[in-house]
């Protein structure tokens, strides 16, 4: 709060976070341009107006600088994320689509392309997630779930190192192969169950330690125990789920909450929440916009506003003036 202030302030970050070295035309690459009176560019090249948040997620926003800011650092500070009921009353603003959509905006960018895949010993499984309803008893009674696949790199010789989780259409030879080759360095060791959807991906290039379920209680151990990481993994995602957003994720959300799981689970050791909150933004600079109508592809957000102006009105800014130490002028 004391770095911003002020919407500018913002607006000056996002810009140095973008452009560190000057300006930089988008669609021209040219790197001349000068400074319009309303502060946006005018590229030497080509001409073309465009302003710092023009092609990033902050693309034609009508929510204040500041108001971002605020939502972004609750975002990446604490330890569990914010909901988007939490972070309306939080940002005092009327509108839960509002507080909604950022949050999704936040989401959307988390995911860095060609990102490194996982290494070493790597264990992979599936799991079913979501389809809580309050009111069904547990098993076969609840709703729709979706399947889900979880890699985990282990270490040696305890411990977790980084995961991933997407949603599988199937637990078919084609939809696993796909899944490990998307998340997973070739040539390492990928620990399974017996399941036979993973046969065959040592013809990919990857090393498989079978563990047979099978076996393993025959011998009267724990099956579960097998495979430690993803299930630690995929406890920990459903009761992320079920905590902070009260399981209230429908199924086409979903694999942006995984996103979003799957981002803080791999900071949960960084000491730094400034540097996490750096790191959201610059990925957002970096990030091409995300439409509302893209986020309700399908559903609706489920909560309505209250009655009134419902939801069109944009949040104030949340600008404060610089402290003018009010207990001294008393
Ligand atoms: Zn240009």
């Amino acid at each position: 709060m004391a770095w911003f202030p002020t919407d500018a302030d913002c607006l000056d970050y996002l810009e140095w976070l973008r452009w560190p070295d000057g300006f930089v035309c988008p669609r021209c690459g040219h790197e001349v341009g000068w400074r319009l009176a309303d502060g946006r560019f005018g590229c030497a090249g080509c001409g073309q107006r465009s302003s710092v948040t023009a092609g990033t997620i902050f693309d034609r926003t009508r929510t204040p600088l500041t108001v971002w800011f605020t939502a972004c650092w609750l975002f990446a500070t604490q330890k569990d994320g914010v909901s988007a009921l939490s972070l309306q009353r939080a940002l005092e603003i009327s509108s839960y689509q509002t507080a909604w959509a950022m949050l999704h905006r936040l989401r959307s960018v988390l995911i860095r392309p060609g990102r490194e895949r996982l290494r070493g010993r790597v264990e992979v499984d599936e799991t079913f997630i979501g389809g809580e309803e309050p009111g069904l008893r547990g098993g076969r009674q609840r709703g729709k779930k979706s399947l889900v696949g979880v890699a985990v790199e282990v270490r040696e010789p305890k411990g977790f190192g980084r995961c991933r989780m997407a949603i599988l259409p199937d637990a078919s030879v084609a939809s696993l192969h796909r899944f490990v080759a998307a998340n997973v360095e070739p040539g390492t060791t990928v620990v399974t169950d017996g399941w036979p959807g993973y046969s065959g991906i040592d013809e990919l290039g990857y090393r498989r330690d079978r563990r047979s379920q099978r076996a393993a209680r025959l011998r009267g151990d724990d099956p579960f125990a097998l495979l430690p990481g993803v299930h630690r993994v995929a406890s920990l995602a459903k009761r992320w789920l079920l905590g902070t957003h009260q399981g209230s994720v429908d199924d086409a959300h979903l694999p942006s909450y995984l996103d979003e799981f799957v981002f803080r689970f791999n900071r949960r050791t960084s000491r730094s929440r400034g540097l996490v909150f750096h790191r959201v933004l610059e990925l957002a600079v970096a990030h091409e916009p995300v439409r509302y109508r893209e986020l309700i592809l399908n559903p609706e957000p489920k909560k309505k506003p209250p009655a009134g102006r419902p939801g069109w009105g944009h949040p104030p800014s949340l600008e404060r003036p610089p402290a003018n130490r009010p207990w001294r002028a008393a």
